[in-house]
């Protein structure tokens, strides 16, 4: 079991939402407990940055900057501002009563305000041949796992800006990318359209789902197997990986039935704050933000929500 410390706030994730929460709760003396967590599918805490190379919108970093460095330089900060950091997951929580309780595996934190900063992760198809040829072929990160495929021909899923994007970045390694999605449409932007078709070596392929990732018996990618909505045809794209860009889950299973989610699964705040449902308990970063997911604006969202949790404890007149 746990320390039995009662904390002013626990931050429950470390990507930049939750690590720039701890940075600003340690700053007002919060003495912030964050539970770092593995990253979504990952072995290793640091959120989403940590699979993606160059960053190079992130402010301040005008020759831009490693994921995983990124993470490195804020993590330093949180523990050098004085942020508790502990490597493990939180794995229970029960916001329904005070103190607030927090879990990881038998250890048992007390807060007084949470921080929920979990993120999302990449979602699959579902297929039984893309689960079993995951990280052998099937991936949902271009960047971290495109070179493996250079001058291959591989097949991207999705019709958004993050499978444009996949595609794009694929198109500079690889020898041929088709793109795949289920509308005869596009959901991307204009802009991003336009750079789809006017890239030649991306092929779009509208109108056809995925039916198979071939092949299981060779335990790699060899074949993607589609199939035409409206006629029915299947055909088979020769291609020696497939990555899948469909969008994101937010990691909320923890919180079901406690906090106010949204149909899709992701917390709900209320407009413009980072407030949950539950008082004292604050949502930041990609956990409440289906929209924007960047890393500076999960940022920003981990700093509202540590300025909040300071001004419920205040308010609240328990800070110790
Ligand atoms: P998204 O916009 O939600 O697009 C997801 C795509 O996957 C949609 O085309 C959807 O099809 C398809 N899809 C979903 N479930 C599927 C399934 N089970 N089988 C087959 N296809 C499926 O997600 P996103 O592309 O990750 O983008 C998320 C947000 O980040 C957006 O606001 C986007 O603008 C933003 N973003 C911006 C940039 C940029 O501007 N550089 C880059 C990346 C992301 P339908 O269209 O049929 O629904």
């Amino acid at each position: 079991m746990g320390d039995g410390k009662l904390r002013n706030t626990i931050v429950i994730g470390s990507g930049p939402a939750g690590l720039t929460a701890a940075i600003y709760a340690a700053r007002a003396r919060l003495e912030p407990l964050c539970l770092e967590g593995f990253s979504a599918g990952g072995l290793i805490p640091g959120g989403q940055l940590m699979f993606t190379g160059e960053v190079e919108n992130f402010p301040g970093f005008p020759d831009g900057i490693a994921g995983q460095e990124l993470m490195a330089r804020m993590r330093q900060q949180a523990e050098r501002q004085g942020a508790e950091l502990v490597t493990a997951d939180a794995t229970r929580v029960d916001l329904t009563a005070r103190p607030l309780r927090v879990w990881a595996e038998d250890e048992l934190y007390l807060g007084r305000t949470v921080i929920v900063a979990t993120g999302a992760r990449a979602s699959y198809l579902g297929l039984p041949s893309e689960e079993r040829l995951k990280n052998k072929g099937v991936s949902a990160c271009a960047v971290c796992d495109g070179a493996l495929y250079r001058d291959q021909p591989v097949v991207v899923v999705g019709g958004g800006d993050s499978a444009i994007e996949e595609a794009s970045y694929l198109a500079g390694l690889c020898s041929e990318v088709t793109l795949v999605h289920r509308r005869t449409e596009l959901r991307a932007s204009q802009a991003m359209q336009e750079r789809a078709r006017g890239n030649p070596k991306i092929k779009l392929l509208l109108g056809y789902v995925v039916r198979e990732v071939k092949d299981v018996a060779q335990d790699r990618v060899t074949a993607v197997v589609v199939q035409n909505v409206q006629s029915g045809e299947r055909r088979e794209l020769a291609a020696d990986a497939m990555f899948v860009a469909i969008g994101h889950t937010p990691l909320t299973e923890l919180f079901a039935g406690q906090l106010e989610l949204r149909l899709s699964g992701y917390i709900e705040v209320e407009p413009g704050t980072a407030r949950t449902s539950v008082p004292g308990v604050f949502a930041a970063g990609d956990v409440q933000d289906p929209v924007y997911r960047q890393a500076v604006t999960a940022a920003a969202s981990g700093c509202k929500a540590a300025l909040e949790a300071e001004r419920f404890l205040a308010a609240e007149g328990a800070r110790r």
